[in-house]
């Protein structure tokens, strides 16, 4: 399903003294098949777009499309377009509520597929934990506050990615987590993108992550989108990103560091991609020894 916004706005209490506009008109297309990034500064309005994106947050500004729902219409079914668009919130473990892992995770499919027998929905549980690296037996009759950070932020998404949305978006979904963890993570999102997930969206403060795993990204100012393309083509303006206050992902450090040295490493900035540019140039100038 493709996402479409046109000049999205939105504001927090709008008729309070305390209104404040989150969104001041984004314009931003995502094709499906991607696997797309949204970054920006913190307060720069990702989390209020990301969850107009399965209508938690309703449109009153603009206008949104995904696939064939339309955000602005009052015809729209929410939850058809909810069952087909799967949120995974910022911290969704603190979201955990039920006694039993089993049925945390069996909760939103209860509410988007009533037709499904007891067993259908025992396996599609077990096929959604087993999905995020869980060990269905292990975990089913636990309660989910005894799990360690981690696994709880595992059922969580399992708790999501048990009705196979065809569009998953996470906010921050490597928050906290340590590097095997934000790795693992990743590798699972690329797993589901490879079969039933059809496009993937991730909120993300982390440009490494990014550069590594988004087809493109947007980057977030003010309520708006002021810079949208492919890693390479975003993180080339690596200047302007800083000036922003954004940070840029280390590859990108690397080449304006060399760059003010007289070295002119065009990036692409996965970190193999990186090293294969280094090594050209060391060929170029006659290197050998241990870098051939
Ligand atoms: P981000 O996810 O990029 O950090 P948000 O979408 O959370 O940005 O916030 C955008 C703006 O909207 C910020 O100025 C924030 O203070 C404001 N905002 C976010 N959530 C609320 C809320 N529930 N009530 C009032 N203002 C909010
Ligand atoms: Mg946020």
């Amino acid at each position: 399903m493709q996402i479409v916004a046109k000049g999205l706005t939105y504001t927090y209490d709008a008729k309070s003294p305390f209104a404040s506009q989150a969104l001041r008109g984004v314009d931003l297309t995502i094709e499906e098949g991607e696997f797309f990034g949204i970054i920006g500064h913190t307060g720069s309005g990702k989390s209020t777009f990301v969850q107009h994106l399965n209508a938690l947050i309703r449109l009153t500004g603009g206008s949104l499309t995904v696939g064939e729902f339309d955000l602005a219409s009052k015809k729209c079914d929410l939850r058809a377009l909810r069952s087909k668009v799967g949120m995974v919130f910022q911290y969704p473990e603190y979201q955990l509520f039920a006694e039993t892992v089993e049925k945390d995770v069996a909760f939103g499919l209860k509410n988007f597929h009533r037709e499904l027998t007891e067993e259908e929905r025992a396996a599609a549980v077990r096929e959604a934990l087993e999905t995020v690296g869980l060990d269905f037996e292990a975990v089913r009759e636990q309660s989910p506050f005894e799990l360690s950070g981690g696994q709880k932020r595992r059922v969580a998404i399992a708790g999501v990615i048990v009705t196979k949305p065809e569009v998953l978006i996470l906010d921050e979904p490597a928050a906290g987590l340590d590097p095997l963890g934000k790795k693992e993570l990743m590798d699972l999102l690329h797993a589901i993108h490879g079969s039933w997930c059809r496009t993937v969206v991730i909120v993300s403060h982390d440009m490494d992550e990014v550069a590594e795993n988004c087809t493109r990204a947007a980057v977030f100012e003010g309520g708006r989108v002021v810079m949208c393309g492919a890693p390479a083509e975003l993180f080339r303006r690596a200047d302007q990103l800083i000036e922003m206050g954004l940070d840029v992902p280390t590859t990108a450090h690397c080449a304006r560091i060399l760059r003010s040295r007289g070295i002119d490493v065009e990036s692409d900035f996965t970190c193999d991609d990186f090293a294969e540019k280094v090594l050209e140039l060391w060929r170029a100038k006659g290197g050998a020894g241990r870098a051939q």
